[in-house]
């Protein structure tokens, strides 16, 4: 009796798993309206008529705004996902000083969705590193996909804002794919050889098989030879390395156009977009140090700095490049010291330890026992000489690193997106490395040792052959080079040589990285009311103002005019961060442009009259709910706050009052000094006659939120 019940449920199990299964996949097909494939790369066109035709299909949660355009006019779009009848912000409710007007190009109104927290998510900032994009695509299908199926990405859809911009270099990315020259840096128009002819010498496809591939010829000087094992590959000697065998040079296939005996030395290429950003541009002693004329002087770049000054919820960042198979978190343009412990902390034991389970790779002991740093850091000390390392108490591994070369204390580069993002708008910014043939393709054998490369780069060429037919290599043929001589013409189709290949591996690759946005997602702050009432506490029917003035000693108070029926009432309200993280970083609200969270008492201002509490009150930065591993909570200004203090005047004119308060001047709001994730508020207010209220919290990376109230 007892083996038939048990029998029957078992029946029963399966068959709920197999419809829930089934009901599952079928209705996320059903709201997949914008049909997407992996099979191949989209290039910029077909970049911009998917996210067209999702932007259309999905009104409701999606908006596509146009935020620059490239130097060559192409349009760089943000896909702003979110439930667009959600959200609101704070100039609603209360005017602002400098008001946003419609027409102003630069300052919009803020948009209901501005009042979440927003997640950028961007790739192609070098044009020939598209595996971002892909990413940002497949992105973007889970989240408008899954909106209304999936409960998480659901709730995240209505309570955040994703704004994706999966090509930041339109110009690069068109030329790299479309055109199939890889162009790592934007396109510019300008005459590089100083000929009087704009970008007349570029590459060339010179035996007309619509690919820009590889020249190779015999030369003397050249440092590749061919490899013994597969003669299809051409191996890099190392320096000073001998060889008896025959050498070679390999070019980009291309001749010289204009005859003034150089090769490619004017094409559309312009500079590298990711040392254009404003931090770190300059080096220490002044002097230029980035690309670019000044901080932001690529029109790609100056678009994307403008949004994020506009857009300034934004908490997570992610800027996809290839390759590699690991993430920066900053810095790269400045010592680690630089970064607020509490930030470090966060990125690495929280963010780190997740991206590396997700890639696979050895976590490090000292992650696995944050409550051990201290022991962590001696035993460092003994075999260490990376002080950056002692002082945290590990070495940041392979998967999971910052660009800024510790061993040697030297900066890795100049005006870097993620540093920008990080250090002057404060968001958690990473930049992640797409693509690792050995850990993104299924069973790819694993190479150690001095060869793993030249053994790695045979082993995806093996896997070429087998899988795409051998149609990502063209086998070498002998050309005639007009400038150069014999040679062979072949290679990697470049398209496909650095970027993940498409189909299973790059949606390994995509599958991957949206799981670790998701579950960065998961980590933003989460603003709510849980609580708020408003309580009569005395009735007046007549009550007349008071004049108040004071003469030397003398405080004299003046009946004033009748006011009729009022009350004294007391709001109280609780706001509470839900999230997982404080909603700004730890040097968030010190930070030029942000500010603490508020929280404001609004109705008919000629009515009410506030008798405690300031009509707003500061509360803070609310901190999350999780506690921070490895973070003892030192208090203490932050490397930005010694910098802005330094950047104070020193020189005050003699007789030049240090505190004054104008005439008339509003009172300080009130500091609600409470810590934690939880604030209690309290206003006593007179109120005349009948008035509505509404509680408003505005934070700007953790959201704005709104309770109408009932006077009771
Ligand atoms: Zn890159």
């Amino acid at each position: 009796m007892k083996f038939q019940t048990f029998k029957v449920c078992g029946l029963v199990f399966a068959f709920l798993i197999g419809s829930a299964f089934l009901g599952s996949s079928g209705s996320a097909l059903a709201s997949q309206k914008v049909p997407i494939s992996f099979n191949d790369y989209h290039g910029y066109t077909g970049t911009v008529k998917y996210i067209k035709s999702v932007a259309k299909a999905y009104p409701n949660i999606t908006k596509l705004i146009e935020i620059g355009k490239s130097n060559m006019g192409r349009p760089i779009y943000v896909l702003v996902i979110s439930n667009m009848k959600t959200g609101t912000t704070i100039d609603t409710f209360v005017k602002l000083r400098n008001k946003r007007k419609e027409g102003v190009k630069n300052v919009p109104p803020m948009k209901p969705y501005q009042g979440k927290p927003g997640h950028w998510i961007c790739g192609s900032t070098h044009g020939n590193e598209y595996t971002g994009t892909e990413v940002c695509l497949y992105t973007i299908d889970k989240l408008v996909s899954g909106y209304g199926s999936d409960k998480e990405v659901t709730r995240l859809v209505d309570g955040q804002t994703f704004y994706v911009c999966p090509v930041v270099n339109p110009d690069g990315l068109y030329n790299s794919i479309e055109k199939g020259i890889s162009q790592r840096q934007n396109s510019m128009k300008k005459d590089d050889d100083g000929d009087g002819k704009v970008n007349e010498d570029g590459y060339d496809d010179l035996n007309g098989d619509g690919h820009i591939t590889w020249f190779r010829y015999k030369d003397p000087k050249g440092r590749y030879v061919i490899d013994d094992v597969d003669p299809r590959l051409m191996v890099r000697l190392r320096r000073n390395a001998k060889t008896d065998k025959q050498l070679y040079s390999v070019i980009r296939e291309d001749r010289d156009n204009d005859g003034d005996g150089e090769r490619g030395e004017d094409s559309e290429r312009g500079i590298d977009l990711n040392r254009n950003f404003p931090e770190g541009w300059w080096k220490t002693d002044g002097m230029a140090g980035g690309r670019g004329n000044y901080p932001t002087s690529a029109p790609e770049i100056h678009a994307i700095a403008e949004f994020f000054t506009n857009n300034t919820n934004i908490l997570m960042a992610q800027n996809y490049h290839t390759s590699g198979g690991f993430t920066y978190r900053p810095m790269g343009t400045a010592p680690p010291n630089q970064l607020h412990p509490k930030d470090v902390a966060i990125f690495d034991m929280i963010m780190g330890k997740k991206y590396l389970e997700i890639i696979g790779e050895e976590v490090p002991e000292a992650w696995k026992a944050p409550g051990s740093l201290a022991r962590f850091k001696e035993e460092l000390e003994k075999k260490s000489k990376n002080k950056y390392a002692i002082a945290r108490g590990y070495e940041l591994p392979r998967g999971w690193r910052a660009s800024y070369n510790e061993a040697r204390d030297r900066r890795y580069g100049y005006g870097m997106a993620s540093d920008w993002m990080y250090m002057q708008f404060g968001a958690y910014a990473i930049t992640t490395e797409l693509w690792n043939p050995q850990k993104d393709i299924k069973d790819f054998p694993q190479f150690t040792g001095p060869d793993a490369r030249i053994e790695a780069q045979r082993a995806l060429l093996k896997y070429q052959d087998e899988k795409y037919g051998g149609k990502l290599f063209i086998p070498w043929k002998k050309f005639e080079h007009p400038e150069l001589g014999e040679g062979e013409i072949g290679g990697w189709i470049p398209k496909y040589r650095s970027n993940a290949l498409p189909g299973e591996p790059l949606l390994n690759v995509c599958e991957k990285h949206w799981q670790f946005e998701l579950f960065r997602a998961g980590l933003q702050p989460e603003i709510v009311i849980t609580d708020a009432k408003a309580r009569v506490l005395y009735t007046a029917n007549k009550a007349n103002s008071a004049v108040v003035s004071q003469k030397g000693d003398l405080v004299s108070i003046k009946k004033g005019k009748s006011k009729g029926k009022y009350k004294i009432v007391e709001v109280t309200a609780v706001i509470e961060n839900k999230g997982k993280l404080a909603t700004h970083v730890a040097r968030g609200a010190q930070l030029a442009g942000n500010r603490e969270d508020i929280v404001w008492l609004i109705g008919d201002r000629d009515k009410i009259t506030h008798l405690q509490g300031t009509k707003f009150q500061k509360l803070g930065v609310i901190e999350g709910t999780q506690k921070i591993p490895g973070y003892t909570g030192r208090p203490g200004a932050g490397p930005a706050e010694q910098r802005r203090m330094q950047r104070m005047p020193r020189f005050i004119p003699p007789g030049y009052p240090m505190f004054f308060r104008m005439r008339g001047a509003r009172l300080e709001p009130t500091q609600v000094k409470q810590t934690g994730p939880k604030r209690e508020v309290r206003w006593l207010i007179a109120v005349e006659g009948n008035t509505p209220l509404k509680v408003v919290v505005t934070s700007q990376k953790g959201g704005t939120k709104v309770k109408n109230l009932l006077i009771q």
